[in-house]
């Protein structure tokens, strides 16, 4: 427990995300070997020539009895979140999902922003904030790609914070089905401070959960998960990792939440 409290903020954030950045190319590299090699299989859904963006899929094994679910997990809309990708390609080489799982997971939506360490992309568009009327071509292919698919059991979208105190995540849950954010906190807390204010971002907050009172229809600028919510899925989470602490403290807290995620879930 010593050693988690010694985590601190690192002071390094100072008007946005001034951490490590990472070699989107290189992760991206090892995210379609780890794919491979345990049996995903992939499809580009958009591509530049530069940067491709490709979802990868997992079916569930043969032998599962149980009741099948499917799960979405995306992460790299914002190139200035690095933990993202990274908890992506760990996920994938722990290779450690549950066997009725099907996964549809996005390791990065938007690689071009992580050569240039900024939020949008290169012409600077905030594709998280482009979901109700797209603009961007990447938002448009991801979305033509999201209507390709089947309605999800769950979906998960890995970000960061850059001025949070500590983790914290949206819980969607508009029919009211038992809630992953407790357990999802519970497992986080281990190996990251959680975020403990009261407002967050301007929402209420409670232990490190927001649960938005949002109506999508009043938003104009829709981030991905009310697109999410609205056309494919019931249930979901946004984690927020906090950007100012050690990077590797951040990627195990994505993995921890994600994992306490599916496990409570798959329960
Ligand atoms: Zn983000």
């Amino acid at each position: 427990m010593r050693e988690i409290l010694r985590v601190q903020k690192l002071g390094k954030n100072l008007g946005g995300y001034l951490g490590e950045t990472i070699d989107i190319r290189a992760v991206l590299r090892d995210v379609e070997i780890a794919a491979q090699q345990h049996g995903w299989s992939s499809e580009t859904f958009y591509d530049t020539g530069e940067f491709k963006l490709f979802a990868l899929h997992r079916k569930p094994e043969a032998r599962s009895q149980k009741s099948e679910a499917r799960i979405y997990i995306s992460t790299g809309i914002h190139g200035d979140e690095p933990a993202g990708p990274l908890a992506a390609l760990k996920l994938l080489q722990e290779n450690n999902w549950p066997e009725n799982a099907e996964v549809f997971l996005l390791p990065c939506l938007n690689p071009i922003a992580f050569t240039l360490n900024t939020r949008g992309n290169s012409i600077g568009i905030d594709l998280n904030r482009d979901y109700r009327n797209p603009k961007a071509a990447e938002t448009r292919a991801h979305i033509s790609w999201l209507e390709r698919q089947p309605k999800f059991d769950l979906y998960l979208c890995l970000h960061e914070d850059w001025e949070s105190h500590g983790f914290y995540l949206y819980e969607q849950n508009p029919d009211s089905k038992i809630s992953l954010a407790e357990k999802m906190i519970e497992a986080v807390q281990k190996v990251c401070p959680i975020d403990l204010s009261e407002n967050i971002e301007g929402r209420p907050a409670q232990n490190g959960i927001i649960r938005p009172n949002i109506l999508p229809l009043e938003r104009p600028d829709w981030p991905e998960a009310f697109y999410l919510i609205t056309q494919k899925s019931r249930q979901g989470c946004t984690l927020e990792a906090p950007s100012d602490f050690p990077l590797p403290v951040r990627v195990n807290a994505l993995i921890a939440g994600v994992n306490a995620a599916l496990a409570s879930y798959f329960l």
